[in-house]
């Protein structure tokens, strides 16, 4: 057999979602689902998701019904049912028509206690239930400051993946969101959050195999806009985004879409 050139490695596809945190009203979450959702459509070459607040779902599936733009919940329990007053399970979003669910932000860990453990086993209870979690890791800025963000976001995404080498995997999106960069409008650097990506990468290739990890979706997360999201997406090991505040203005989501597209 006559071999070739080695093959380059088939390019990730850029995933790219919309965090609208606990914003909008009905109206204003329809009205900016209805907004984005001809033109992320017509976009190819990426997903694209939607994550309204929970008691939009539904409408917001509705708006979505025809397009290409997946819905996703900010959040979830992990047990399937039960005397859990205030939590929404797995299969409820399921049900609701999800397919994505952000978990371990880092506001639900520092706001809500969330820890390595929880965000574990929220991670197997969406895959039990055929979600693709959207994980999110990060540190805080003295912890980059005093040089130990390898320490914290192996820690975490370790912890995360644990117990899935036994599945061989799993079908998940690792969202690296340094915390410093979250709400403040200053984003990593390109370098920066390539650097920690690629990091990210052969952690959870030693948990996962090299392999599964060279296929693994790692999105970066902290003020992209329509201004930093090229640079941010010509990076090797950045596959799309978690967009917070640039997601709840419809052209700015577009725009950071179309740059990963
Ligand atoms: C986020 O909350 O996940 C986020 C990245 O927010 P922002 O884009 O507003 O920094």
């Amino acid at each position: 057999m006559i071999s070739g050139p080695p093959m380059a490695p088939a390019r990730r596809r850029p995933i790219v979602a919309g965090n609208w945190k606990m914003n909008t009203t009905l109206a204003e979450a329809t009205a900016l689902a209805g907004s984005v959702s001809e033109p992320l459509s017509a976009l190819s070459g990426i997903d694209t998701v939607l994550c309204p607040p929970v008691v939009w779902l539904s409408a917001v599936r509705d708006v979505l019904r025809g397009s290409t733009v997946a819905l996703g919940a900010q959040n979830c329990h992990f047990e399937a049912k039960g005397a859990f007053t205030g939590e929404v399970a797995p299969p409820m979003l399921a049900d609701v028509g999800c397919t994505h669910v952000i978990v371990g932000h880092s506001e639900r860990r520092a706001l809500f206690g969330e820890t390595d453990e929880l965000v574990m086993r929220k991670v197997r209870a969406a895959l039990g239930h055929s979600l693709t979690p959207i994980v999110c890791v990060g540190e805080r800025l003295e912890e980059r400051e005093s040089g130990r963000t390898e320490e914290i976001v192996g820690r975490q995404i370790r912890a995360a993946l644990e117990g899935l080498e036994e599945r061989g995997g799993a079908n998940l999106v690792v969202a690296y969101e340094p915390i410093w960069a979250i709400g403040t409008g200053k984003a990593a650097t390109a370098q920066q959050a390539n650097e920690t990506i690629g990091f990210i990468r052969q952690t959870a290739g030693s948990v996962l195999g090299s392999g599964v990890a060279a296929t693994l979706r790692i999105q970066y997360g902290g003020s992209v806009t329509p201004a930093n999201a090229a640079e941010l997406f010509a990076q090797p090991e950045i596959d799309g985004a978690l967009v917070g505040g640039a997601s709840l203005k419809s052209a700015d989501f577009v725009a950071i879409c179309r740059a990963a597209a």
